[in-house]
């Protein structure tokens, strides 16, 4: 005779998963392809819950998205399970260089291929990458089960060993009233994570005085368009990202009441306005440019071969149709990426500024790193929420995430003025960067991870 405890635990049973992701945005359908993908995870239950729709694409429409991401060739290779050959398949664009300058000097940097032997990434659309991924997950249907529509609205942790009759695992509740049990929960449920929030995890978090504005741009004439441009503005870094020989995608990062005066121009005064921000020497002045050139000289004379001439980008003639958007800038860092059963991915821990393009690609790198240590635990028959792993998975995580997080926050900080001594110093730093190829791919190996 069975117990009413026994009938209540083979209920559970029923609904009990392996691993339960919530969010099926970039980074938590990634997540959802890479596990089901690893050999040693075979026979486990995963699954996937989005809130929103299943995001699929049976033809790439003819108009580029105005959400892009620039993907490092460390995030293209985590894709690379299946899920980068439908992106080649569908679209996206390449480049081989970046200029990034700054609009109150002469000061520039250049990145270029002859620093890495591959690519130095890629801009693909968000849309592509999610039903990339989407489709991806179509074929690994055995593997990884996944609920859209499906917004969880509570989640209940496992009480200590010594409550008799506790549920050991994280009980996650759906909008519909339908209860889930699982041994791993993995938060990939965005900014404002809400796996992170009911968790208690201590988060450090400000808003920037910072939007961004996104757009489809046309070129005035059809280029290689294989360079991303990056100009520092004392308002913000503007951004031009190429999507093919004639469109490039803009992000525009400036203050919010700018942003919105953007988004209200008529689409001849937006042009002007971004042209101008790319073109004009307005910031300049002649203490700056003196001192600047003064140590571009003594430079050139150190290292004559070193450093790299500026070039312009493209001229703008016009933007996609409905194409302008705005998105208000903030950083966000949970100080732990785990609890017990409980693992933080992709902007559910941590949040940057656009100006690095690495907000994607953190998340890429916390997935692959997981997928690792799940797999290994796996492997010799550990059980999958216990603290063991998930602290290597926040130890190495943490240790490659702060140190480039520090570094965006520093880039906005530094170019978000125009005072002259603080001018000077970031024209002298950027140009010796600039002489001093070996710095140049430390910083391109880092980023491209
Ligand atoms: C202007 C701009 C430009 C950028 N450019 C770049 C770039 O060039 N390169 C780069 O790497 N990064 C870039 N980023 C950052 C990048 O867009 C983000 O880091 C990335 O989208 C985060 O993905 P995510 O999957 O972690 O979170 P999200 O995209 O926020 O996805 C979270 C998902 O969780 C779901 N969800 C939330 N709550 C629940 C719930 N309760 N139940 C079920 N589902 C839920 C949501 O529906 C959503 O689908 C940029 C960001 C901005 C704003």
């Amino acid at each position: 005779v069975r117990t009413t405890c026994e009938v209540k635990l083979e209920v559970l049973a029923s609904y009990l998963y392996d691993v339960i992701i919530s969010g099926g945005g970039m980074v938590g359908t990634a997540m959802a392809c890479s596990l089901g993908l690893d050999p040693n995870l075979e026979g486990k239950k995963i699954l996937l819950l989005e809130a929103g729709n299943k995001k699929v694409m049976d033809k790439v429409p003819d108009a580029y998205s105005t959400r892009v991401s620039s993907i490092s060739p460390g995030s293209a290779t985590l894709l690379s399970v299946g899920a980068w050959d439908h992106i080649m398949n569908m679209r996206c664009k390449p480049y081989q260089k970046m200029q990034v300058w700054d609009a109150c000097s002469d000061a520039l940097i250049t990145f270029d291929k002859e620093n890495l032997q591959d690519e130095m990434a890629y801009i693909v659309e968000n849309n592509i990458i999610v039903a990339a991924l989407t489709k991806q997950l179509e074929n690994l249907s055995d593997q990884v089960r996944v609920q859209y529509k499906s917004k969880v609205v509570k989640y209940t942790w496992p009480k200590s060993h010594q409550v008799a009759d506790a549920i050991p695992w994280v009980q996650v509740t759906l909008a519909n009233g339908q209860t889930l049990q699982t041994k791993l929960l993995i938060g990939a449920d965005g900014p404002n994570s809400m796996v992170r929030q009911e968790a208690g995890i201590p988060t450090v978090k400000w808003n920037y005085d910072q939007s961004a504005v996104v757009a489809v741009l046309h070129l005035s004439e059809p280029t290689e368009n294989n360079v991303a441009w990056q100009r520092f503005l004392p308002t913000g870094p503007i951004a031009m990202l190429p999507l093919s020989d004639t469109e490039s995608s803009l992000v525009w990062s400036t203050s919010h009441r700018h942003a919105e005066e953007l988004l209200q121009l008529d689409e001849e005064s937006f042009v002007d306005s971004i042209n101008t921000a790319f073109w004009s020497n307005e910031n300049h002045s002649e203490l700056v440019e003196t001192a600047g050139s003064l140590f571009r000289t003594a430079l050139s004379v150190l290292m004559p071969s070193a450093g790299s001439a500026r070039q312009l980008p493209p001229s703008v003639a016009g933007i996609g149709p409905k194409s302008r958007v705005m998105f208000p800038l903030g950083m966000g860092h949970a100080s732990e990426y785990i609890r017990h059963r409980v693992a933080l991915i992709g902007d559910a821990a941590h949040r940057v500024h656009p100006l690095a393009g690495q907000g994607a690609n953190l998340g890429f790198g916390d997935v692959a790193c997981l997928t690792q240590l799940l797999s290994q635990a796996a492997f010799n028959g550990k059980d999958l929420g216990a603290m063991q792993h998930l602290l290597e998975y926040e130890t190495e995580r943490q240790r490659h995430n702060l140190p480039m997080m520090a570094a965006i926050d520093l880039m906005k900080r530094l170019y978000s003025t125009n005072a002259v001594p603080m001018v000077v110093l970031r024209t002298f730093g950027l140009q010796a960067t600039n002489t001093l190829p070996a710095m140049k791919a430390q910083i391109m190996a880092f980023a491209s991870k």
